[in-house]
């Protein structure tokens, strides 16, 4: 198994992306921490994973709250008495051009998206060292690459997520901590109703991606666990792209 003798919290793990990663890093032998806002599909998931056989457990973390980090890195210390990845992966996206954005809607976004991975990685340092190290995956996005007409503080906060993971890289990488960056195109997830609000609009942006299609989580797990694993060994700072092509025309 790809993560055997592993332990890993995600943040924003209840649904979404984030619970495709938690079922697959528990198959792959890791013991996973389910953190996020949302308790009661959180502990639903976790239940889920032990009753296939895996190990995993939730934990109550809104990512701006830097207490709630720490309660969340002790009660997975206390649990599983190691910490080897974080994926920071708790999100928000609202579709709004730059004067459509309040400075209180700027502010939320960029505390949950930017100061979010910040306070995550601030967090599960001291753990990671003093398990001789470990691996952060910061999920940012395409949005984190390129513009976009009506997504001004989304853009924002996922390229922050870009050059923070770099700046992580940098400092870390001595103590056999890497952090490295993933961007998906646009996903199925629920988040995806928010970035399409309307009728035929998936359809439409599916025509100009080289692989027509929007992705699915699992094509982003797959990614997320090659960075998390030892597989990713020599490589920090990084930016895998998981986007059909989208980036590249
Ligand atoms: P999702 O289905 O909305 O899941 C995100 C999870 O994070 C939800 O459970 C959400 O709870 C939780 N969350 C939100 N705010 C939080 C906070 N302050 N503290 C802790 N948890 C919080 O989103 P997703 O599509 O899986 O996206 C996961 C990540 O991928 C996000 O960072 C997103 O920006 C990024 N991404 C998504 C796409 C896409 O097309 N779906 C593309 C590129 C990048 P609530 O549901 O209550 O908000």
């Amino acid at each position: 198994m790809r993560l055997e003798g592993k332990v890993a919290l995600i943040s924003g793990g209840a649904r979404g992306m984030g619970a495709v990663e938690a079922r697959m890093f528990a198959r792959e032998g890791a013991k996973v921490g389910i953190a996020d806002i949302r308790e009661d599909a959180g502990r639903e998931l976790a239940a889920e994973i032990g009753a296939a056989g895996g190990e995993a457990m939730f934990v109550n973390l809104d990512v701006t709250d830097e207490r709630q980090w720490l309660e969340a890195v002790d009660a997975v210390m206390t649990a599983y008495g190691r910490l080897d990845i974080l994926v920071n992966n708790a999100g928000i996206y609202r579709r709004a051009n730059v004067e459509e954005t309040s400075g209180a809607d700027w502010d939320r976004m960029l505390d949950i998206n930017g100061k979010g991975v910040f306070l995550g990685a601030r967090s599960v340092v001291p753990a990671m060292r003093a398990g001789g190290g470990g691996s952060i995956v910061n999920i940012s996005s395409v949005a984190g690459l390129i513009g976009s007409a009506g997504a001004t503080a989304y853009n924002a906060s996922k390229g922050a997520v870009r050059l923070l993971t770099k700046s992580l890289a940098v400092q870390y990488a001595a103590e056999n901590i890497r952090v490295n960056s993933v961007h998906p195109g646009p996903i199925e997830t629920d988040m995806l109703d928010l970035v399409f609000p309307e009728e035929g609009m998936r359809e439409q942006r599916a025509v100009n991606i080289p692989i027509p299609r929007m992705g699915s989580p699992e094509d982003v797990a797959y990614g997320v666990l090659f960075l998390a694993s030892d597989e990713s060994s020599y490589m920090t700072g990084g930016e895998l792209v998981i986007d059909g092509g989208l980036t590249a025309t």
